[in-house]
């Protein structure tokens, strides 16, 4: 299965791409967390990314697409992949749709995670991850066992201000991509609102998985 988690930030992709992975048995992909190891590591590519990042901003086309190129281009990709956090613009899903062409390969499944703009600040400033396991957990809506709660890691762009200019940016440059999957009859909306549990279900539904 080749298939795109898209929605707005804290809409729950990387929670259910975590749960989904494991059933599908595909790589999960999320440009979020390649970009952050990129910067964390210091290299070229992560040293262009980290001011847009901590802005909100996108992080421009051509370094994104290289990346995810080579990276789709690897063995284990073979047979699938989860894309999570890309493409996020409509260059970006055209410059998807022309390396996959090449290859003879197609897309099955575009699955937008919708959840309202008024619920987002509150996941993304209550967003923690575990740098052990990279498990997400949220102070209040999954909240961590108390043995691994010190441990706990907030992201630099999870502030109040990074998360309305990204939830700008998500209107303004991703939300077009919707209409383009629609069009290509791929797209599967799911309701995110609900426990993480029942949104991997409506997923499960609409994936017929
Ligand atoms: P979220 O979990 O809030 O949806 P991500 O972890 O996917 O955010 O991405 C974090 C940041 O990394 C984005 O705000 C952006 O700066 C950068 N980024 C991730 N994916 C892309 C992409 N496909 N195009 C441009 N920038 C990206
Ligand atoms: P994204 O990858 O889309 O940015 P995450 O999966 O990181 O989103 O989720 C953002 C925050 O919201 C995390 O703290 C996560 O624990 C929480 N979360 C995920 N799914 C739900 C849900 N269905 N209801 C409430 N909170 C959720």
């Amino acid at each position: 299965m080749r298939m795109i988690l898209v929605g707005p930030p804290g809409a729950g992709k990387g929670t259910q791409a975590a749960r989904l992975i494991t059933l599908l048995d595909i790589p999960h992909i999320s440009t979020g967390d390649m970009l952050r190891a990129a910067v964390k590591e210091g290299t070229e590519l992560g040293k262009q990314a980290d001011a847009f990042m901590k802005r909100g901003d996108l992080v421009p086309d051509d370094v994104v697409i290289g990346m995810v190129i080579e990276r789709i281009s690897m063995e284990d990709c073979g047979s699938g992949m989860m894309l999570d956090g890309f493409p996020r613009t409509r260059p970006q899903a055209e410059a998807l749709g022309v390396a996959l062409e090449q290859a003879g390969l197609a897309l099955d499944s575009v699955v937008l995670i919708e959840v309202p703009d008024g619920s987002i600040v509150s996941r993304i400033v209550g967003r923690r991850s575990d740098p052990k396991t990279g498990r997400i957990y949220h102070l209040e809506f999954d909240p961590p066992a108390e043995d691994v709660v010190d441990r706990l890691v907030q992201r630099k762009d999870d502030t109040r201000e990074a998360c309305v200019a990204r939830l700008r940016k998500y209107h303004s440059e991703t939300a077009p991509i919707i209409p383009f999957y629609d069009a290509l009859g791929i797209l599967r909306r799911v309701d995110g609102v609900g426990s993480p549990d029942e949104v991997t279900e409506r997923v499960r539904a609409a994936l017929k998985v």
